[in-house]
């Protein structure tokens, strides 16, 4: 161990594990490629001004969680902590929405931070793969991305996932409920903190976990109730069209999310196996950001998926992925000029395509076999100098241990024909 430790808060990912990190982000980005969103990456920190704008100067994200610092030019920046805005930031600069195509569609992957109390499934750091559809007003688009974050999930194996879904109303309507929440909530026996919230952002009350809050908002209005026309057909239009693709999902009229910028649609992938921490993904709809952040009016719609509890998500169902091996052959060289043949045979075969690993450090037969069995190559390569005076190289089969010496010019095509 070295005198340093990783941070508080986060964690390292480490083979054979980090794996199963790799495979989930590729699991939740296929769908994603094979749907039209091109891939974006922006910088792990941004002008702190484009959070509290853009997720909400009243968000714990923003008053308590994010990595905000000085540099020594005087910037003041923070780390991400989400992707959206930084997403629609650059689209904005890059001007991806004067192109003509719209929406623009990106996904991502990446790493975010935030300043919480770690727990499991709630780390400092943590990686999320996302997407964003820019500039379109379509329940279809809402409705695609549900779909495909649902086919990612299922794509990985989990079965154990529901889809919270709820429309939070737009500029007309949200502000008519949030007086009406406003006025109720002043009604209850709430603590100072509640209650400043509830001046501020009182929708967010409805999202507070403690059980003496939640008793006293059984009868709290709800905003399903007062929706205005276009966003109740907006709204039954999306669950139209999830439920025409088969992909389930529950009405949670509570829903809210710890954003601001949330307008309209709004949904939550769930699983039973993480405890607390029990949000695998969620995401909506945000009309209004692009404008808060000082864009045109672009409605828009994204989600982000967490990784790390996608991890946890799969453990607790005790899926294991199928993930190969990473080698596929294992060279063993016995003696100096066995290490120069075998060395030029393992470039050849990577060359080709074959994804081949080699003993180094000059081990002898027992200590190399014991790492070829580890590394889980199919086959061992081994030649000494009997086998090289013979122009061959003994290829072992570490399955069934079955042993026959190869040519060694015919090793690259023995093997591809083998492993194929
Ligand atoms: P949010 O932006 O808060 O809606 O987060 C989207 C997803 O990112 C969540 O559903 C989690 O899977 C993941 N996530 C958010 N915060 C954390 C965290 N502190 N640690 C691990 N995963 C997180």
């Amino acid at each position: 161990m070295s005198t340093f430790q990783a941070p508080k808060g986060t964690y390292d990912l480490l083979p054979p594990d980090s794996a199963t990190y790799l495979a989930v982000r590729e699991a939740i980005a296929a769908p994603l490629r094979n749907s039209g969103y091109g891939y974006i990456e922006t910088p792990g920190f941004e002008d702190v001004e484009l959070f509290a704008r853009g997720v909400g100067e009243s968000t714990d994200i923003v008053t308590k969680e994010m990595y905000a610092f000085e540099t020594k030019g005087g910037d003041r920046l923070a780390l991400r902590p989400e992707g959206t805005a930084s997403v629609l930031r650059a689209a904005l600069e890059a001007n991806l929405h004067k192109a003509g195509n719209l929406p623009v569609k990106l996904w991502y992957s990446g790493s975010y931070y935030r300043y919480e109390r770690p727990q499991k499934g709630r780390y400092r750091h943590f990686s999320q793969v996302g997407a964003e559809a820019i500039g379109a007003e379509d329940p279809a688009l809402d409705a695609e991305l549900i779909i495909l974050a649902d086919q990612a999930y299922r794509s990985l194996g989990l079965r154990n996932f529901r889809i919270l879904l709820n429309s939070l109303g737009d500029k007309e309507c949200r502000p008519v409920y949030r007086a009406a929440l406003q006025d109720f909530l002043r009604g209850l026996d709430l603590d100072e903190d509640t209650l400043r919230r509830a001046e501020i952002n009182p929708l967010r009350v409805l999202d507070d976990k403690r059980e003496a809050v939640q008793r006293q908002l059984a009868d709290a209005p709800l905003l399903r109730d007062h929706l205005c026309d276009a966003c109740k057909a907006y709204h039954e239009e999306v669950r139209e069209l999830i439920t025409a693709a088969g992909v389930a999902f529950e009405d949670d009229p509570k829903l809210v999310r710890g954003l601001d910028y949330y307008t309209r649609t709004t949904f939550e992938f769930v699983h039973g196996g993480l405890g607390s921490q029990s949000a695998v993904g969620g995401g909506g709809r945000y009309d209004g950001l692009s404008e808060m952040i000082g864009g045109p009016a672009l409605p828009s719609v994204g989600w982000a998926l967490g990784v790390d509890r996608t991890v946890l998500a799969l453990q607790a169902e005790g899926v294991t992925l199928d993930i190969p091996a990473a080698t596929s052959v294992y060279a063993v060289p016995l003696g100096e000029e066995a290490r120069r043949v075998l060395f030029g045979v393992v470039t050849e075969l990577r060359r080709a395509g074959v994804a081949a690993d080699f003993s180094f450090g000059g081990k002898g037969l027992k200590g190399a076999m014991k790492n070829a069995n580890r590394s889980g190559a199919r086959f061992a390569l081994v030649a000494g100098e009997r086998d090289l005076a013979e122009g061959t190289a003994q290829l072992k089969d570490m399955e069934s241990g079955e042993q026959v010496p190869v040519a060694l010019d015919a090793v690259v095509s023995t093997l591809r024909a083998r492993l194929a």
